[in-house]
This record gives C-alpha cells, structure tokens and sequence, in this order.
C-alpha cells in the first residue's frame, strides 16, 4: 500500500485550499477531479439538456438545465454554465452557481405571502389578492402625497410617496416600459439596477 507522509498529505491540502490547476504527484493513488467529473456525467446520464438564462441580473448568462422524467414529475438533476455561450463561455459567478436552488430548496417560498397591517403573522393569498392590494396601496400613497405645484407655483404634478427599484434582471424594453409607467404616476424617485 502506497504510504503517505505528512510532508504529501500538506502538499494535497495546500492544492486543494489554493484551487491550482497545477497537475501534482498523487499519492493517494485517487485523481478526485476525474471521479467528480464520473459522478456527475453517471448523474446527468441520459438526462434531457434545457436551456436558459441566470435570472439574477443583466449580464444575461446562459445557463444549461439537466432534467429527468421520473413518477410524471420533472425533476430537476443540475443547472451548469453553457460552454457555447459568448457571454460567459460556461462560466457562473457565485450567486449564478446557486441557480439551482431557486427550484430545489426547501426554504422557497411558492405563494405570495401577506402580512396585514399590525398582524405578527404571514398568511398565504392568492395572486388576485396581492396584486388588488398593491394596485390599492399605489393610489392610495399617490393620492395622499401627489404635489401639484411645488412652493414657488411651478406645476410638478408628482409622487413623493412611492419609490420604484427595477429588477436586477430587467431587459432594456422591460426597465423603458417600468419607467414609462412609474413617470406617468408621477414618480421621481426611480431607481434602476444591472450588475454590469
Ligand atoms: S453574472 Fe452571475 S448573477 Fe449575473 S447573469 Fe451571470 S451568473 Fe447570473
């Protein structure tokens, strides 16, 4: 049996801890790149490839969906970067590596959720629900605080009552049609966001 010093163990766990890339000396007689790249192929084997877009934010990357048919349920395998992709070449940043547990964690919250006004407690409604209130909450805030005119007489006609923060995952004509809508409120504090 190969026999493994302290000096070779150190060696393994400084590459590991650094990520190299350098191809070093196994004494362990296991290449654990190579069996991580089996587990996952033996994983996705004859799983059916999707494929999409990160939808954190507007560097757009694309991403590649394993999926399999099991019990008349999709299940979803793995999410990875798309290797054909011009935009990040099969790369993800940290928060695009998690994509996956959008679908798959346990801690998803799958319903609106609406918490009324000094109640400690979250109820499920329905979409219907929360969009009426939403729609309610916009016109009440826009009529308590609209401003015709500001001190000096000049017509505004704005919202000072209500900001809006685009998705990070906008398109162009996405975040054009936002803002279209929020002026036409009579907003003027809007904020956009895009991690590029
Ligand atoms: S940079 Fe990250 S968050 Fe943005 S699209 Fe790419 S993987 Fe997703």
């Amino acid at each position: 049996m190969t026999e493994i010093t302290r000096r070779d163990f150190l060696k393994l766990g400084a590459a590991g801890t650094a990520g190299l890339a350098i191809p070093i000396a196994n004494p362990l007689g296991f290449d654990l790149a190579a069996a991580k790249k089996r587990a996952l192929e033996a994983r996705i084997s004859g799983a059916k490839e999707v494929h999409s877009i990160c939808p954190y934010c507007a560097v757009g990357c694309a991403l590649i969906a394993y999926t399999k048919e099991s019990n008349g349920k999709t299940q979803l395998l793995q999410i990875e970067g798309d290797p054909d992709s011009p935009v990040n070449e099969g790369r993800l940043c940290p928060k695009g590596a998690t994509a996956m547990q959008l679908a798959v964690s346990s801690r998803r919250v799958e319903h609106p959720m609406y918490r009324a006004a000094g109640s400690a407690k979250w109820e499920e409604k329905s979409w219907d629900f929360v969009l009426d209130k939403i729609a309610q909450n916009i016109k009440a805030s826009r009529d308590n605080t609209f401003v015709a005119q500001d001190a000096n007489g000049n017509v505004v006609n704005r919202t000072e009552g209500i900001a809006f923060a685009g998705g990070a995952a906008f398109s162009s004509e996405e975040g054009y049609f936002a803002t279209k809508v929020m002026r036409a409120l009579g907003l003027v504090h809007i904020e956009q966001q895009a991690r590029v």
